[in-house]
Protein backbone atom coordinates (compact mmCIF):
# COMPACT_ATOMS: atom_id res chain seq x y z
CA UNK A 1 0.00 0.00 0.00
CA UNK A 2 0.91 3.29 -0.94
CA UNK A 3 0.04 4.39 2.64
CA UNK A 4 2.79 1.93 4.09
CA UNK A 5 5.47 2.71 1.78
CA UNK A 6 5.23 6.11 2.56
CA UNK A 7 5.04 5.72 6.40
CA UNK A 8 8.07 3.53 6.51
CA UNK A 9 10.12 6.72 4.60
CA UNK A 10 9.54 7.82 8.46
CA UNK A 11 8.88 11.50 6.31
CA UNK A 12 8.39 14.64 9.07
CA UNK A 13 5.94 16.76 7.72
CA UNK A 14 7.30 19.69 5.83
CA UNK A 15 6.55 22.75 3.68
CA UNK A 16 7.81 21.97 -0.21
CA UNK A 17 7.69 24.97 -2.46
CA UNK A 18 7.13 24.10 -6.12
CA UNK A 19 7.02 25.29 -9.28
CA UNK A 20 4.93 25.36 -12.00
CA UNK A 21 6.88 22.16 -13.18
CA UNK A 22 9.05 20.15 -12.25
CA UNK A 23 11.38 17.00 -13.17
CA UNK A 24 11.36 14.15 -11.13
CA UNK A 25 14.70 14.18 -9.87
CA UNK A 26 14.82 17.61 -8.41
CA UNK A 27 11.16 16.50 -6.81
CA UNK A 28 12.97 13.47 -5.60
CA UNK A 29 15.77 15.78 -4.32
CA UNK A 30 13.37 18.27 -2.77
CA UNK A 31 11.20 15.57 -0.97
CA UNK A 32 14.71 14.09 0.03
CA UNK A 33 13.85 10.31 -1.04
CA UNK A 34 15.27 8.46 -4.43
CA UNK A 35 13.84 9.50 -7.61
CA UNK A 36 12.51 5.40 -7.70
CA UNK A 37 9.79 5.92 -4.88
CA UNK A 38 8.66 9.00 -6.67
CA UNK A 39 8.58 7.00 -10.50
CA UNK A 40 6.57 4.64 -8.37
CA UNK A 41 4.24 7.09 -6.33
CA UNK A 42 3.62 8.31 -10.36
CA UNK A 43 2.96 5.12 -11.29
CA UNK A 44 0.49 3.96 -8.67
CA UNK A 45 -1.70 7.39 -9.92
CA UNK A 46 -0.89 5.86 -13.78
CA UNK A 47 1.74 7.93 -14.99
CA UNK A 48 4.60 6.54 -16.28
CA UNK A 49 7.96 9.14 -16.39
CA UNK A 50 11.64 8.49 -16.46
CA UNK A 51 13.77 10.86 -13.66
CA UNK A 52 14.29 13.40 -16.15
CA UNK A 53 10.78 13.80 -17.48
CA UNK A 54 9.33 16.97 -16.22
CA UNK A 55 5.55 17.00 -14.27
CA UNK A 56 3.14 19.96 -13.63
CA UNK A 57 2.58 21.17 -10.31
CA UNK A 58 -0.49 19.68 -9.47
CA UNK A 59 1.20 16.24 -9.75
CA UNK A 60 4.21 16.94 -7.98
CA UNK A 61 2.01 18.37 -5.33
CA UNK A 62 -0.39 15.01 -5.12
CA UNK A 63 3.16 13.41 -4.46
CA UNK A 64 4.60 15.53 -2.09
CA UNK A 65 1.07 14.75 -0.09
CA UNK A 66 2.27 10.90 -0.67
CA UNK A 67 5.35 11.68 1.22
CA UNK A 68 3.80 13.54 3.82
CA UNK A 69 4.75 16.65 2.61
CA UNK A 70 3.17 19.93 2.36
CA UNK A 71 2.68 21.68 -1.13
CA UNK A 72 2.59 25.40 -2.00
CA UNK A 73 3.16 27.45 -5.32
CA UNK A 74 6.75 28.86 -5.53
CA UNK A 75 6.61 32.90 -5.26
CA UNK A 76 9.43 34.42 -7.24
CA UNK A 77 10.28 36.54 -4.27
CA UNK A 78 11.26 32.67 -2.48
CA UNK A 79 14.23 32.25 -5.01
CA UNK A 80 16.79 32.03 -2.54
CA UNK A 81 19.98 33.81 -2.10
CA UNK A 82 23.12 31.53 -4.00
CA UNK A 83 24.60 30.85 -0.21
CA UNK A 84 21.04 30.07 0.85
CA UNK A 85 20.61 27.56 -1.84
CA UNK A 86 24.20 25.98 -1.24
CA UNK A 87 23.57 25.58 2.36
CA UNK A 88 19.83 23.89 1.43
CA UNK A 89 22.07 21.82 -0.85
CA UNK A 90 23.94 20.95 1.75
CA UNK A 91 21.44 20.52 4.39
CA UNK A 92 21.85 16.61 3.65
CA UNK A 93 24.56 16.95 5.23
CA UNK A 94 23.10 16.13 8.52
CA UNK A 95 26.56 17.63 10.05
CA UNK A 96 25.57 20.68 8.38
CA UNK A 97 25.11 22.76 11.47
CA UNK A 98 28.32 21.68 13.09
CA UNK A 99 30.23 22.80 10.64
CA UNK A 100 32.40 25.67 11.45
CA UNK A 101 31.18 29.40 10.26
CA UNK A 102 33.55 30.80 7.50
CA UNK A 103 33.91 34.27 6.89
CA UNK A 104 32.00 35.82 3.78
CA UNK A 105 33.45 36.37 0.17
CA UNK A 106 32.66 40.10 -0.55
CA UNK A 107 33.10 41.59 -3.85
CA UNK A 108 32.48 45.91 -4.36
CA UNK A 109 30.36 46.45 -7.63
CA UNK A 110 29.14 50.24 -8.99
CA UNK A 111 28.96 53.03 -11.30
CA UNK A 112 32.22 54.12 -12.06
CA UNK A 113 33.99 56.74 -9.97
CA UNK A 114 31.50 56.37 -7.28
CA UNK A 115 34.15 55.36 -5.05
CA UNK A 116 34.59 51.86 -5.45
CA UNK A 117 38.16 51.80 -4.92
CA UNK A 118 38.70 53.90 -2.72
CA UNK A 119 36.19 52.12 -0.54
CA UNK A 120 38.20 48.67 -0.76
CA UNK A 121 41.45 51.33 -0.17
CA UNK A 122 39.90 53.06 2.88
CA UNK A 123 38.91 48.93 4.79
CA UNK A 124 42.32 47.98 3.64
CA UNK A 125 43.76 50.72 5.77
CA UNK A 126 40.72 50.59 8.71
CA UNK A 127 40.84 47.15 9.12
CA UNK A 128 44.36 45.44 8.38
CA UNK A 129 44.86 41.67 10.01
CA UNK A 130 45.11 42.05 13.41
CA UNK A 131 48.79 41.22 13.79
CA UNK A 132 50.11 42.06 10.39
CA UNK A 133 51.90 45.49 11.00
CA UNK A 134 52.79 46.90 7.92
CA UNK A 135 50.13 46.00 6.32
CA UNK A 136 49.64 44.40 2.77
CA UNK A 137 52.32 44.67 0.60
CA UNK A 138 51.31 42.15 -2.28
CA UNK A 139 48.16 42.22 -4.82
CA UNK A 140 47.07 39.10 -4.59
CA UNK A 141 43.53 39.58 -5.79
CA UNK A 142 41.79 39.53 -2.81
CA UNK A 143 42.33 40.51 1.06
CA UNK A 144 41.39 39.81 4.61
CA UNK A 145 40.39 41.88 7.37
CA UNK A 146 39.20 41.04 10.97
CA UNK A 147 36.63 43.03 12.95
CA UNK A 148 35.56 41.78 16.19
CA UNK A 149 37.77 38.95 16.24
CA UNK A 150 35.95 37.73 12.70
CA UNK A 151 37.42 38.08 9.55
CA UNK A 152 35.55 38.95 5.82
CA UNK A 153 37.33 38.23 3.00
CA UNK A 154 37.21 41.09 -0.01
CA UNK A 155 37.90 40.44 -3.54
CA UNK A 156 39.88 43.15 -4.82
CA UNK A 157 39.00 43.79 -8.61
CA UNK A 158 35.34 46.27 -8.24
CA UNK A 159 33.29 46.04 -10.60
CA UNK A 160 30.87 43.84 -12.05
CA UNK A 161 33.73 42.77 -15.06
CA UNK A 162 35.64 39.97 -12.86
CA UNK A 163 31.86 39.14 -11.11
CA UNK A 164 30.55 38.03 -14.34
CA UNK A 165 34.30 36.43 -15.92
CA UNK A 166 34.42 34.04 -13.12
CA UNK A 167 30.23 33.22 -13.16
CA UNK A 168 30.74 32.40 -17.05
CA UNK A 169 32.88 30.48 -16.23
CA UNK A 170 30.41 28.50 -13.34
CA UNK A 171 32.37 29.80 -10.42
CA UNK A 172 30.43 31.21 -7.75
CA UNK A 173 32.48 33.02 -5.22
CA UNK A 174 30.80 35.83 -3.96
CA UNK A 175 28.49 35.69 -0.94
CA UNK A 176 27.86 39.13 -0.64
CA UNK A 177 28.07 42.27 -3.14
CA UNK A 178 28.51 45.96 -1.76
CA UNK A 179 26.72 48.40 -4.16
CA UNK A 180 28.36 51.38 -4.11
CA UNK A 181 26.57 54.59 -4.66
CA UNK A 182 27.63 57.70 -4.39
CA UNK A 183 25.18 60.14 -2.43
CA UNK A 184 26.19 63.40 -4.91
CA UNK A 185 25.52 61.09 -8.16
CA UNK A 186 22.85 58.90 -7.42
CA UNK A 187 21.76 55.78 -9.36
CA UNK A 188 23.44 55.51 -13.00
CA UNK A 189 23.79 53.21 -15.40
CA UNK A 190 26.39 50.68 -14.19
CA UNK A 191 24.33 50.93 -10.66
CA UNK A 192 21.82 49.14 -12.23
CA UNK A 193 23.69 46.59 -14.28
CA UNK A 194 25.83 45.62 -10.88
CA UNK A 195 22.27 45.25 -9.46
CA UNK A 196 21.14 42.98 -12.75
CA UNK A 197 24.39 40.94 -11.99
CA UNK A 198 23.87 40.54 -8.35
CA UNK A 199 20.40 39.52 -9.00
CA UNK A 200 21.26 37.22 -11.29
CA UNK A 201 23.36 35.48 -9.59
CA UNK A 202 21.49 35.44 -6.27
CA UNK A 203 23.73 37.22 -4.33
CA UNK A 204 22.54 39.62 -1.16
CA UNK A 205 23.30 43.17 -1.42
CA UNK A 206 24.53 45.61 0.98
CA UNK A 207 24.08 49.53 0.00
CA UNK A 208 26.74 52.02 0.68
CA UNK A 209 25.79 55.11 0.19
CA UNK A 210 29.37 56.56 -0.57
CA UNK A 211 30.51 60.71 -0.23
CA UNK A 212 28.47 61.54 2.24
CA UNK A 213 31.07 63.53 3.19
CA UNK A 214 29.98 66.17 0.44
CA UNK A 215 27.86 69.18 0.66
CA UNK A 216 25.78 67.87 -1.90
CA UNK A 217 24.97 64.25 -0.54
CA UNK A 218 22.00 63.42 -0.53
CA UNK A 219 21.44 59.67 0.38
CA UNK A 220 17.27 59.62 0.54
CA UNK A 221 17.12 60.40 -3.16
CA UNK A 222 19.27 57.43 -3.31
CA UNK A 223 17.24 54.95 -1.50
CA UNK A 224 14.54 56.67 -3.29
CA UNK A 225 15.99 55.75 -6.55
CA UNK A 226 17.23 52.19 -5.72
CA UNK A 227 13.33 51.06 -4.91
CA UNK A 228 12.69 51.66 -8.46
CA UNK A 229 15.25 48.77 -9.27
CA UNK A 230 14.42 46.54 -6.73
CA UNK A 231 16.43 47.46 -3.93
CA UNK A 232 14.36 48.54 -1.52
CA UNK A 233 16.11 49.57 1.68
CA UNK A 234 15.05 48.61 5.17
CA UNK A 235 13.35 52.08 5.95
CA UNK A 236 11.30 52.17 2.53
CA UNK A 237 9.78 48.92 3.77
CA UNK A 238 12.52 46.37 2.44
CA UNK A 239 14.93 44.40 3.35
CA UNK A 240 18.23 45.74 2.01
CA UNK A 241 20.39 47.38 4.90
CA UNK A 242 22.36 50.86 3.59
CA UNK A 243 24.73 52.78 5.45
CA UNK A 244 25.87 56.14 4.73
CA UNK A 245 30.28 55.54 4.37
CA UNK A 246 32.83 58.55 2.96
CA UNK A 247 35.75 56.28 1.32
CA UNK A 248 37.53 59.78 2.14
CA UNK A 249 36.79 60.64 5.51
CA UNK A 250 36.50 57.19 7.16
CA UNK A 251 33.31 57.85 8.00
CA UNK A 252 30.31 54.61 8.32
CA UNK A 253 33.48 52.06 7.34
CA UNK A 254 33.54 50.15 10.65
CA UNK A 255 29.13 50.10 10.29
CA UNK A 256 29.46 48.97 6.80
CA UNK A 257 31.85 46.15 7.78
CA UNK A 258 29.71 45.44 10.82
CA UNK A 259 26.53 45.27 8.75
CA UNK A 260 28.47 42.60 6.39
CA UNK A 261 29.06 40.56 9.61
CA UNK A 262 25.67 40.75 10.20
CA UNK A 263 23.89 39.91 6.86
CA UNK A 264 26.94 36.94 6.92
CA UNK A 265 25.29 35.61 9.92
CA UNK A 266 22.02 35.74 8.34
CA UNK A 267 23.37 33.85 4.99
CA UNK A 268 25.06 30.83 7.72
CA UNK A 269 28.03 30.77 5.85
CA UNK A 270 29.77 27.19 6.84
CA UNK A 271 32.31 25.01 5.19
CA UNK A 272 34.07 21.96 6.37
CA UNK A 273 37.99 22.06 6.82
CA UNK A 274 38.35 18.83 6.97
CA UNK A 275 37.97 17.41 3.71
CA UNK A 276 39.56 17.54 0.52
CA UNK A 277 40.55 21.48 -0.27
CA UNK A 278 38.37 22.71 -3.18
CA UNK A 279 38.89 26.53 -4.73
CA UNK A 280 38.79 28.62 -7.41
CA UNK A 281 41.13 30.27 -8.85
CA UNK A 282 40.75 34.21 -8.59
CA UNK A 283 44.02 35.70 -10.02
CA UNK A 284 46.63 34.54 -11.95
CA UNK A 285 49.88 35.17 -14.03
CA UNK A 286 53.45 34.00 -14.93
CA UNK A 287 55.85 35.90 -12.18
CA UNK A 288 59.24 36.24 -13.82
CA UNK A 289 61.28 34.90 -10.92
CA UNK A 290 58.84 32.60 -9.37
CA UNK A 291 56.99 30.80 -12.70
CA UNK A 292 53.29 30.42 -12.85
CA UNK A 293 51.32 32.15 -10.00
CA UNK A 294 47.52 31.46 -9.26
CA UNK A 295 45.48 32.81 -6.64
CA UNK A 296 43.12 30.69 -5.03
CA UNK A 297 40.27 31.48 -2.75
CA UNK A 298 39.76 28.10 -0.74
CA UNK A 299 35.97 27.06 -0.67
CA UNK A 300 36.25 24.13 1.45
CA UNK A 301 38.78 21.75 3.23
CA UNK A 302 42.25 23.50 4.38
CA UNK A 303 44.84 23.51 0.97
CA UNK A 304 48.10 22.34 2.85
CA UNK A 305 51.87 22.89 1.62
CA UNK A 306 52.51 20.04 -0.36
CA UNK A 307 49.09 19.23 -1.31
CA UNK A 308 48.90 17.81 -4.91
CA UNK A 309 46.22 20.35 -7.11
CA UNK A 310 44.93 20.36 -10.37
CA UNK A 311 43.90 23.89 -11.48
CA UNK A 312 41.90 24.03 -14.60
CA UNK A 313 44.23 22.58 -17.16
CA UNK A 314 46.83 22.78 -14.82
CA UNK A 315 48.71 20.51 -12.32
CA UNK A 316 51.34 20.54 -9.31
CA UNK A 317 51.99 20.66 -6.14
CA UNK A 318 52.07 23.59 -3.52
CA UNK A 319 55.23 24.69 -3.29
CA UNK A 320 54.51 27.63 -1.45
CA UNK A 321 51.40 29.88 -0.35
CA UNK A 322 51.21 33.29 1.04
CA UNK A 323 48.83 36.09 2.16
CA UNK A 324 48.62 39.57 0.92
CA UNK A 325 50.71 40.67 3.48
CA UNK A 326 53.79 38.37 1.71
CA UNK A 327 53.06 35.85 5.28
CA UNK A 328 54.40 32.60 4.00
CA UNK A 329 51.74 29.78 4.85
CA UNK A 330 51.57 26.79 5.60
CA UNK A 331 47.71 25.85 5.09
CA UNK A 332 44.46 27.92 4.02
CA UNK A 333 41.30 27.20 5.37
CA UNK A 334 37.73 28.11 3.83
CA UNK A 335 37.35 31.45 2.69
CA UNK A 336 41.09 32.17 2.91
CA UNK A 337 42.61 33.84 -0.39
CA UNK A 338 46.88 32.16 -1.12
CA UNK A 339 49.00 32.60 -3.63
CA UNK A 340 50.01 29.32 -4.59
CA UNK A 341 53.55 28.62 -6.49
CA UNK A 342 53.76 25.43 -8.34
CA UNK A 343 51.45 24.81 -10.91
CA UNK A 344 52.89 24.06 -14.28
CA UNK A 345 51.42 26.63 -15.76
CA UNK A 346 48.70 29.81 -15.69
CA UNK A 347 45.87 28.65 -14.78
CA UNK A 348 42.41 30.95 -16.18
CA UNK A 349 40.13 32.71 -13.44
CA UNK A 350 37.49 31.20 -12.58
CA UNK A 351 38.90 27.64 -12.93
CA UNK A 352 37.90 24.94 -10.20
CA UNK A 353 40.78 24.03 -7.81
CA UNK A 354 41.24 20.43 -6.43
CA UNK A 355 42.98 18.06 -3.92
CA UNK A 356 44.21 14.95 -5.53
CA UNK A 357 46.42 12.15 -3.55
CA UNK A 358 49.05 11.44 -6.09
CA UNK A 359 50.66 13.74 -8.37
CA UNK A 360 49.80 11.04 -10.72
CA UNK A 361 46.34 11.42 -10.50
CA UNK A 362 46.56 15.54 -10.73
CA UNK A 363 48.83 15.02 -13.46
CA UNK A 364 46.32 12.32 -15.69
CA UNK A 365 43.33 14.74 -14.61
CA UNK A 366 45.02 17.90 -15.77
CA UNK A 367 45.77 16.55 -19.30
CA UNK A 368 42.13 14.95 -20.10
CA UNK A 369 41.25 18.21 -19.27
CA UNK A 370 44.15 20.22 -21.28
CA UNK A 371 42.73 17.56 -24.24
CA UNK A 372 38.95 18.28 -23.80
CA UNK A 373 39.02 21.60 -23.45
CA UNK A 374 40.71 21.21 -27.02
CA UNK A 375 38.03 19.69 -28.46
CA UNK A 376 35.07 20.76 -26.11
CA UNK A 377 32.86 24.11 -27.58
CA UNK A 378 30.90 26.17 -24.88
CA UNK A 379 26.96 25.13 -26.03
CA UNK A 380 24.91 28.13 -24.51
CA UNK A 381 21.92 28.41 -24.95
CA UNK A 382 19.92 29.24 -28.77
CA UNK A 383 16.40 29.85 -30.06
CA UNK A 384 16.90 26.89 -32.47
CA UNK A 385 18.56 24.54 -30.05
CA UNK A 386 16.16 25.76 -27.00
CA UNK A 387 13.55 23.03 -27.50
CA UNK A 388 15.93 20.21 -27.59
CA UNK A 389 17.13 21.42 -24.62
CA UNK A 390 14.25 21.48 -23.10
CA UNK A 391 13.43 18.09 -23.78
CA UNK A 392 16.39 17.02 -22.61
CA UNK A 393 15.59 18.57 -19.52
CA UNK A 394 18.69 20.98 -19.77
CA UNK A 395 16.45 24.30 -19.65
CA UNK A 396 13.74 25.34 -17.66
CA UNK A 397 14.25 28.73 -17.73
CA UNK A 398 14.47 30.71 -20.78
CA UNK A 399 17.14 33.60 -19.98
CA UNK A 400 16.43 36.98 -21.76
CA UNK A 401 18.27 40.40 -21.97
CA UNK A 402 16.41 43.04 -23.43
CA UNK A 403 17.40 46.21 -24.63
CA UNK A 404 15.14 48.87 -26.21
CA UNK A 405 15.12 51.80 -28.41
CA UNK A 406 12.34 53.24 -25.92
CA UNK A 407 11.25 53.24 -22.38
CA UNK A 408 7.87 52.11 -23.70
CA UNK A 409 8.55 49.63 -25.66
CA UNK A 410 9.54 47.82 -22.50
CA UNK A 411 6.50 47.09 -20.92
CA UNK A 412 4.84 45.64 -23.29
CA UNK A 413 7.47 43.29 -24.70
CA UNK A 414 8.22 42.37 -21.06
CA UNK A 415 4.40 41.61 -20.36
CA UNK A 416 4.08 39.66 -23.60
CA UNK A 417 7.45 37.44 -23.33
CA UNK A 418 6.44 36.71 -19.61
CA UNK A 419 3.14 35.00 -20.78
CA UNK A 420 4.76 32.55 -23.10
CA UNK A 421 5.33 31.15 -19.97
CA UNK A 422 4.31 27.35 -19.72
CA UNK A 423 4.57 24.34 -17.62
CA UNK A 424 7.92 23.45 -19.07
CA UNK A 425 9.52 26.61 -19.37
CA UNK A 426 9.47 29.65 -18.16
CA UNK A 427 11.17 32.74 -19.43
CA UNK A 428 13.12 34.78 -17.35
CA UNK A 429 13.44 38.46 -18.29
CA UNK A 430 17.08 39.26 -16.81
CA UNK A 431 17.39 42.86 -17.59
CA UNK A 432 15.11 45.21 -19.72
CA UNK A 433 16.20 48.49 -20.76
CA UNK A 434 17.03 51.14 -23.01
CA UNK A 435 20.02 51.54 -25.55
CA UNK A 436 21.77 49.94 -27.80
CA UNK A 437 22.95 46.28 -27.06
CA UNK A 438 26.47 46.65 -25.53
CA UNK A 439 29.52 44.45 -23.86
CA UNK A 440 27.96 44.62 -20.78
CA UNK A 441 24.83 43.00 -22.15
CA UNK A 442 26.33 40.32 -23.38
CA UNK A 443 28.64 39.67 -20.27
CA UNK A 444 25.59 39.39 -18.20
CA UNK A 445 24.00 36.93 -20.89
CA UNK A 446 27.12 34.66 -20.98
CA UNK A 447 27.28 34.42 -17.20
CA UNK A 448 23.40 34.09 -17.05
CA UNK A 449 23.23 31.75 -20.41
CA UNK A 450 20.30 33.93 -21.68
CA UNK A 451 20.03 35.16 -25.12
CA UNK A 452 19.89 38.78 -25.71
CA UNK A 453 16.97 40.46 -27.59
CA UNK A 454 17.20 44.08 -29.79
CA UNK A 455 14.29 45.80 -30.34
CA UNK A 456 14.81 48.96 -33.26
CA UNK A 457 18.71 48.75 -31.41
CA UNK A 458 21.27 46.81 -32.96
CA UNK A 459 24.60 45.60 -31.13
CA UNK A 460 27.46 48.20 -30.92
CA UNK A 461 30.35 46.55 -32.35
CA UNK A 462 32.93 45.54 -29.90
CA UNK A 463 29.09 43.19 -28.54
CA UNK A 464 28.98 41.78 -31.78
CA UNK A 465 32.33 40.36 -30.93
CA UNK A 466 32.14 39.02 -27.75
CA UNK A 467 28.69 37.47 -28.68
CA UNK A 468 30.65 35.46 -31.32
CA UNK A 469 33.90 34.79 -29.00
CA UNK A 470 31.02 34.21 -26.20
CA UNK A 471 28.50 32.22 -28.06
CA UNK A 472 25.50 34.18 -27.67
CA UNK A 473 22.57 34.62 -29.21
CA UNK A 474 21.63 38.10 -30.19
CA UNK A 475 18.71 38.92 -32.38
CA UNK A 476 17.30 42.34 -33.35
CA UNK A 477 13.57 42.67 -34.37
CA UNK A 478 11.59 45.84 -35.27
CA UNK A 479 8.21 44.31 -34.88
CA UNK A 480 7.21 43.03 -31.56
CA UNK A 481 4.87 40.32 -33.15
CA UNK A 482 7.84 39.06 -35.01
CA UNK A 483 10.11 38.95 -31.84
CA UNK A 484 6.88 36.85 -29.77
CA UNK A 485 6.44 34.51 -32.60
CA UNK A 486 10.55 33.36 -32.90
CA UNK A 487 10.51 32.83 -29.28
CA UNK A 488 7.15 30.90 -29.02
CA UNK A 489 8.60 29.21 -32.15
CA UNK A 490 11.45 28.27 -30.53
CA UNK A 491 9.85 27.08 -27.19
CA UNK A 492 7.88 24.63 -29.09
CA UNK A 493 11.17 23.64 -31.43
CA UNK A 494 9.66 25.33 -34.41
CA UNK A 495 12.59 27.99 -35.03
CA UNK A 496 14.59 27.23 -38.29
CA UNK A 497 18.00 28.31 -37.86
CA UNK A 498 18.34 31.70 -40.06
CA UNK A 499 22.74 31.24 -40.07
CA UNK A 500 25.00 28.14 -38.90
CA UNK A 501 28.76 28.03 -39.17
CA UNK A 502 29.62 25.19 -41.09
CA UNK A 503 33.42 24.37 -40.19
CA UNK A 504 35.32 23.45 -43.05
CA UNK A 505 38.70 22.56 -41.54
CA UNK A 506 41.18 23.41 -38.82
CA UNK A 507 44.88 24.29 -38.85
CA UNK A 508 47.32 24.50 -36.24
CA UNK A 509 49.80 27.43 -35.77
CA UNK A 510 53.39 26.01 -35.64
CA UNK A 511 55.49 29.15 -36.35
CA UNK A 512 55.05 33.32 -36.32
CA UNK A 513 56.02 35.33 -39.34
CA UNK A 514 56.05 39.47 -39.61
CA UNK A 515 54.12 39.97 -42.73
CA UNK A 516 53.96 44.21 -42.70
CA UNK A 517 52.56 45.79 -39.89
CA UNK A 518 50.89 42.68 -38.76
CA UNK A 519 52.10 38.81 -37.84
CA UNK A 520 51.34 35.80 -40.32
CA UNK A 521 51.11 32.44 -38.78
CA UNK A 522 52.55 29.45 -40.63
CA UNK A 523 50.11 26.48 -40.52
CA UNK A 524 49.19 23.25 -40.72
CA UNK A 525 46.18 21.75 -42.17
CA UNK A 526 45.28 19.49 -39.64
CA UNK A 527 41.80 18.49 -41.43
CA UNK A 528 38.93 19.70 -44.12
CA UNK A 529 40.23 22.15 -46.33
CA UNK A 530 40.60 25.99 -45.93
CA UNK A 531 39.48 28.76 -48.14
CA UNK A 532 40.03 32.40 -48.70
CA UNK A 533 36.31 33.12 -48.34
CA UNK A 534 36.11 31.48 -45.05
CA UNK A 535 35.97 33.03 -41.62
CA UNK A 536 38.41 31.98 -39.10
CA UNK A 537 37.84 31.24 -34.75
CA UNK A 538 41.05 31.28 -33.08
CA UNK A 539 40.98 28.56 -30.55
CA UNK A 540 43.48 28.32 -27.40
CA UNK A 541 43.42 26.02 -24.15
CA UNK A 542 39.81 25.22 -25.77
CA UNK A 543 38.46 28.72 -25.96
CA UNK A 544 37.64 30.79 -28.72
CA UNK A 545 40.14 34.17 -27.86
CA UNK A 546 39.11 35.80 -31.80
CA UNK A 547 37.05 35.69 -35.13
CA UNK A 548 37.94 37.25 -37.54
CA UNK A 549 38.09 37.87 -41.51
CA UNK A 550 40.64 36.25 -43.44
CA UNK A 551 43.47 38.63 -44.96
CA UNK A 552 45.77 36.66 -47.10
CA UNK A 553 46.13 32.90 -47.15
CA UNK A 554 49.62 31.87 -48.98
CA UNK A 555 51.27 28.94 -50.04
CA UNK A 556 55.20 30.07 -49.87
CA UNK A 557 55.04 33.26 -51.63
CA UNK A 558 51.95 32.90 -53.37
CA UNK A 559 48.00 33.64 -52.73
CA UNK A 560 45.93 31.07 -52.67
CA UNK A 561 42.19 30.43 -52.70
CA UNK A 562 42.71 27.11 -50.71
CA UNK A 563 44.92 24.67 -48.94
CA UNK A 564 43.77 21.24 -48.54
CA UNK A 565 44.81 18.93 -45.58
CA UNK A 566 48.35 17.79 -44.87
CA UNK A 567 49.60 21.16 -46.13
CA UNK A 568 51.25 23.84 -44.94
CA UNK A 569 50.06 27.47 -45.71
CA UNK A 570 50.59 30.83 -44.36
CA UNK A 571 47.31 32.84 -42.66
CA UNK A 572 46.60 36.49 -42.43
CA UNK A 573 43.21 37.66 -40.28
CA UNK A 574 42.35 41.17 -40.85
CA UNK A 575 41.29 41.82 -36.90
CA UNK A 576 44.08 39.52 -35.02
CA UNK A 577 47.27 38.72 -35.32
CA UNK A 578 48.85 37.86 -31.28
CA UNK A 579 48.93 33.95 -32.71
CA UNK A 580 51.03 31.83 -30.38
CA UNK A 581 52.39 28.56 -31.27
CA UNK A 582 49.87 25.86 -30.70
CA UNK A 583 46.88 27.79 -31.44
CA UNK A 584 43.83 26.14 -33.45
CA UNK A 585 42.35 28.24 -36.58
CA UNK A 586 38.88 26.86 -37.09
CA UNK A 587 38.23 27.65 -40.64
CA UNK A 588 33.85 27.77 -41.50
CA UNK A 589 31.61 29.68 -43.67
CA UNK A 590 28.07 31.03 -42.81
CA UNK A 591 25.34 29.54 -44.42
CA UNK A 592 21.79 31.39 -44.33
CA UNK A 593 18.52 29.17 -43.77
CA UNK A 594 15.59 30.37 -45.26
P1 LIG B 1 35.67 53.83 -8.71
O1 LIG B 1 35.75 54.17 -10.18
O2 LIG B 1 34.28 53.50 -8.31
O3 LIG B 1 36.68 52.82 -8.25
O4 LIG B 1 35.96 55.22 -7.94
P2 LIG B 1 37.27 55.70 -7.17
O5 LIG B 1 37.46 54.96 -5.90
O6 LIG B 1 38.40 55.74 -8.14
O7 LIG B 1 36.82 57.18 -6.78
C1 LIG B 1 36.49 58.15 -7.76
C2 LIG B 1 36.77 59.54 -7.21
O8 LIG B 1 35.91 59.80 -6.12
C3 LIG B 1 38.20 59.68 -6.70
O9 LIG B 1 38.64 60.98 -7.01
C4 LIG B 1 38.02 59.49 -5.20
O10 LIG B 1 39.03 60.17 -4.46
C5 LIG B 1 36.67 60.13 -4.96
N1 LIG B 1 36.00 59.56 -3.79
C6 LIG B 1 35.81 58.25 -3.52
N2 LIG B 1 35.15 58.11 -2.36
C7 LIG B 1 34.91 59.35 -1.90
C8 LIG B 1 34.24 59.87 -0.73
O11 LIG B 1 33.73 59.14 0.13
N3 LIG B 1 34.17 61.22 -0.61
C9 LIG B 1 34.70 62.07 -1.52
N4 LIG B 1 34.57 63.36 -1.32
N5 LIG B 1 35.34 61.61 -2.61
C10 LIG B 1 35.44 60.28 -2.81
Amino acid sequence: MAENDVSKQKIKVRTISLPKAISVRALSELLKVSGIDVIKQLMRGGILVNINQVIEYDTAANICKAFGCLPKPETVSQKKSASAERRAAAENDKNWSNLPLRPPVVTIMGHVDHGKTRLLDAIRHANVMAGEAGGITQHIGAYQVEIDGQKITFLDTPGHEAFTAMRARGAQVTDITILVVAADDGVMPQTIEAIDHAKAAGVPILVAINKIDKETANPDVVKQQLTKYGVVIEEWGGDVIAVGTSAKSGIGIEDLLENLLLLAEMEDLRADPNKPAKGVVIEARMDKTMGPMATILVQEGTLKLGDFVVAGAYYGKVKAMFNENDKRLRKAEPSTPVAVLGLSGVPTVGDVVSYHSSEKAAKDLASSRLAAANKAKRENISLVNLFDQINKGEVKEIAVVIKTDVQGSIEPIVDSLNELSNENVTVHIIRAAVGSITESDIMLAAASNAIVVGFGVNAESGAVTMAEVENIEVRSYNIIYKLLEDIEKAMKGLLQPEFVDEVQGHAEVRAIFPSGKSKAAGCLVKDGKIMRKCKAKVYRGGQVIATSDIEALKRFKDDVSEVAAGLECGVTLVSFSGFVAGDILEFYLIKKFT
